[in-house]
């Protein structure tokens, strides 16, 4: 490691016991945060680059995009030159997975084939945008269901005419889930953090799975209609307050988000007596600091307070005991977007989609080894095989389907002919997969069985949050395992069902699943790894 490298990962050691002691904090308090965060931890040149190194782009390529990216800026992965002006980080998703590889270039996208030639200046940079169709063909339905029309069309009416309890009621009856994975219902959370003025209510934007950008997409495209979520969700919680988190990696959506609310309180939909009734509401956009684990709604609360990310027992939950003990809801980016539409066309129309158990409908994203990648709407219980054949069109030329990663690194894998089944929580969970953010990430025969599960292992080892053993160790000795190249005796299944019984929260208990329907996905190409 070059000095500047040094002096660059120490700069954390300089800057933040100076933060703290000026917050009257002991120096504890401001290193914690600052090695724990990958963006506070990374050398930062004059000249920052983000390359991806997630699913996605680590599909498109095999990850050979990395190398080289290193080559053309003349310096590896979470290191800086000696003169300090170009430092390169390593990150797990940028929200390019349609058109990876992707790096950012400070915040200029950069993406596909020719990544070198746009980051040396050959070429142009190259981004495009995300293609949001549904089923039919039409504009993505949770952005658009008010087709044509601006976002803040149900508020104004809803906060004049409905009661709290009117709203939280409209959205119990659609039976909508979380969307960001964890699949809870959406009213419950709601009525449990009700009990104060307080209440706070969190949009969710650190959209950490690899392989999903639906909250990307929402966030620059119609950041309005999220907000307008936020502001109903308050208005049923009887909250006062609202944030939006945006990860660090969108910066697009980070810059959106914050137009949007300053557009929003000219338009006087948040502020002080909103729309002439006694609703006093305000958000806040938050950026995020590059943790795959601190959008776990306990740790996204000891973020925002300032803390490392890491998750804590419950309980008490976020909606007993949250930020700064307030009652804390925390909503993911697509729950809130689906809140205009069930309050403006009823739950029980929402709750008529989808299946019985499972209601509505869900953003699935396609990567870049499909024909056509894309953020496609479909009902829930849709079945994984309509979605890759007929929205996605199969794999593009030259590719053929190995395995289908479906909902990110804690989801699982499907074999090429296990598609199937509906895309639903229960009947993943039937194939020992999960829905997730539903993110479907092909795999073609360019990447080896053990390369895949590699990756997922170095995904564990690299965003556990260290704050229980059986993970924090647990993800280490498995990627240790896989390194050498064959699972040893007993101890590779007995650190498994360790991971999965004792973990504290679902990063840890899901990532044995993950890893084992990989080996099922392989078969034979994986055998001995299926314990
Ligand atoms: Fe942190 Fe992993 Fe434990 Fe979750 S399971 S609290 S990510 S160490």
């Amino acid at each position: 490691m070059s000095d500047a490298a040094k002096a660059g990962q120490g700069d954390a050691e300089v800057w933040a016991p100076e933060v703290a002691e000026r917050f009257g904090l002991p120096a504890a308090a401001g290193l914690g945060p600052a090695t724990f965060y990958a963006d506070l931890a990374a050398p930062h040149g004059r000249r920052h680059v983000r390359v991806c190194t997630a699913a996605a782009c680590f599909a498109a390529g095999a990850g050979r995009h990395v190398r080289q990216v290193e080559e053309v800026l003349g310096v590896a992965a979470g290191h800086i030159d000696a003169d300090a002006d170009v430092s390169l980080q390593g990150v797990r998703c940028l929200g390019y997975c349609y058109a990876g590889p992707a790096c950012l270039d400070g915040d200029t996208p950069c993406t596909g084939p020719a990544l070198a030639d746009q980051l040396s200046g050959r070429a142009e940079p190259h981004a495009p945008p995300i293609p949001a169709v549904d089923a039919t063909g039409a504009p993505v339905l949770l952005a658009g269901v008010v087709e044509g029309e601006d976002a803040w069309q149900v508020w104004p009416e809803i906060v004049r005419t409905r009661t709290p309890e009117q709203v939280l009621a409209e959205v119990a009856a659609s039976g909508l889930r979380g969307r960001g994975g964890a699949g809870f219902p959406v009213a419950a959370k709601w009525a449990a953090a009700r009990s104060s003025p307080d209440t706070v209510v969190v949009a969710n934007g650190d959209e950490g799975d690899p392989g999903s950008y639906a909250d990307r997409l929402l966030m620059e495209a119609d950041p309005g209609r999220v907000l307008e979520g936020l502001a109903l969700a308050c208005f049923a919680c009887g909250g006062r307050r609202g944030v939006v988190l945006v990860r660090s990696e969108y910066p697009r959506a980070l810059a959106r988000m914050r137009i949007a609310v300053e557009q929003a309180r000219a338009g006087g939909h948040l502020g002080r007596r909103i729309h002439g009734t006694d609703v006093d509401l305000d958000v806040e956009v938050v950026e995020g600091s590059g943790s795959y684990v601190a959008g776990e709604e306990t740790a996204l609360v000891a973020g925002l307070e300032g803390g490392r990310g890491c998750a804590r027992p419950r309980p008490p939950y976020p909606t007993q005991r949250g930020l700064w003990d307030a009652p804390t809801v925390v909503n993911n980016v697509e729950t809130l977007a689906a809140v205009p539409w069930i309050v403006a066309c009823g739950g029980d129309i929402y709750a008529a989609r989808g299946t019985l158990s499972e209601s509505g409908t869900k953003l699935v994203c396609l990567s870049e080894r499909f024909a056509r990648p894309g953020c496609y709407e479909v009902e829930l219980g849709t079945p994984v095989l309509r979605i890759v054949v007929e929205l996605g069109g199969g794999l593009r030329e030259g590719s053929d389907l190995t395995v289908l990663q479906v909902g990110g690194p804690l989801g699982g894998f499907l074999a090429a002919d296990q598609l199937d089944v509906p895309l639903s929580e229960a009947d993943l969970a039937g194939r020992g997969a999960a829905l997730g953010h539903a993110g479907l990430v092909a795999f073609d025969q360019q990447v080896e069985p053990e390369e895949v599960l590699r990756h997922v292992w170095e995904f564990a080892a690299a965003e556990s949050c260290g704050a229980c053993s059986p993970c924090r160790v647990g993800s280490r000795r498995g990627l240790e395992i896989v390194r050498t190249g064959a699972p040893t005796g007993q101890e590779y299944a007995r650190l498994l069902r360790v991971m999965g019984e004792a973990s504290l929260c679902a990063f840890g208990r899901r990532v044995p699943a993950a890893v084992r329907s990989l080996a099922r996905a392989y078969g034979e190409r994986l055998a001995g790894w299926d314990q």
